[in-house]
């Protein structure tokens, strides 16, 4: 029996545990891996307090942490989680199960890509699903952004800070944006639309060089020199767990409060995988410590900061 069961270890569920350990809670982390989408920057740069370094090891940096304040581990796949006797049920892909008291959910989310050959392998080394983590990096390079949403248009915008040459690259002629972040990527004298378009494939050596573009129509195809392809066409949360359990929005996100409770009395939940917006590894380690308060304070009967006023 565990006073809480974290289910993901990336920033958030990391950061989690070493407030509840450090509070004398008996924590268990359940996940697939230790860092989540932490490990797959190849330089954190905006990470208060750590210069830059790789993702890898600040992850392992926050594991160290909450393993010497005693949180112990478990590695699979969470498939579902039960509230009995006002008690918590994890069931876990490889048979396993464990009961809890409380429960912090923080899986997390993973970007949707094209699907293309060598595109996992170029992650780091040109292809980024972050144009807010990694766009510094390409200062006077060439970048090609794919997608047609509002993330991938605010995306334009921001590199166009920091890159010579932008392309704008979107399977449809019409934007789903607002009108006015579309208005203003449309004069933007950096940013070049390739409509009707999609990539087809990746060049690349040990670092992208280049990518084809299909037009969908025509399908005329045609090669962009580029230095980085930043895919903005979204991101898949898988909460498929806990979808019978609590209050879940349009975008698979479970919904939170400023404190980072759910729905559901004894289950919290922080970072990615939450509705609050902001997605980056800072704010994911803050949720995950304002959901251990809160575990901690539903666990105790102590008031919560919203109590207070
Ligand atoms: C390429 C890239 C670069 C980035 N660069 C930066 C940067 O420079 N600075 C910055 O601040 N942010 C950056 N980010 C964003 C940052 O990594 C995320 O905001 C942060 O990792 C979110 O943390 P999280 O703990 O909420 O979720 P995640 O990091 O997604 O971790 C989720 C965890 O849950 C586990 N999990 C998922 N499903 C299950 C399940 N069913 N059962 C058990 N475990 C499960 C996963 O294995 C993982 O351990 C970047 C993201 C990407 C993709």
């Amino acid at each position: 029996m565990y006073d809480t069961i974290i289910i993901g270890a990336g920033p958030a569920g990391l950061s989690a545990a070493i407030y509840t350990c450090r509070k004398k809670l008996k924590t268990l982390l359940i996940s697939v891996d230790v860092g989540g989408q932490g490990n797959l920057t190849a330089h954190i740069e905006n990470y208060p307090g750590a210069l830059p370094q790789s993702g890898v090891e600040l992850m392992d940096k926050f594991r160290q942490q909450a393993e010497s304040f005693g949180a112990e581990f478990s590695f699979g796949k969470v498939k579902e989680i039960k509230k009995e006797n006002n008690l918590f049920n994890v069931l876990v892909a490889n048979g396993e199960n464990y009961v809890a008291k409380t429960i912090i959910l923080t899986y997390g989310k993973v970007a949707r890509t094209l699907g293309l050959d060598n595109e996992e392998a170029l992650f780091g080394r040109g292809v980024s699903t972050c144009a807010t983590c990694d766009g510094p990096l390409y200062k006077d390079k060439i970048v090609a952004i794919v997608g047609g949403g509002n993330s991938a248009l605010d995306a334009a915008e921001e590199l166009s800070a920091y890159a010579k040459k932008v392309y704008l690259v979107h399977r449809r002629k019409e934007f789903r944006a607002d009108e006015i972040t579309i208005d203003k990527v449309k004069v933007n004298p950096k940013v070049e639309l390739i409509l009707d378009s999609i990539p087809v494939k990746i060049i690349a050596d040990k670092f992208v060089t280049g990518t084809i573009i299909e037009n969908v129509l025509t399908k005329e195809k045609k090669e962009l020199p580029i230095d980085g392809l930043f895919l903005e066409i979204g991101y898949i949360v898988d909460s498929s767990m806990v979808k019978n359990l609590v209050k879940i929005n349009e975008y698979n996100e479970v919904v939170t409060d400023a404190i980072c409770r759910t729905s559901v009395p004894g289950v919290f939940a922080a970072g990615d995988m939450t509705s609050m917006p902001y997605k980056q590894a800072i704010i994911a380690a803050g949720e995950g410590a304002k959901a251990a308060l809160s575990a901690y304070s539903y666990l105790t009967g102590n008031k919560t900061s919203t109590d207070w006023h």
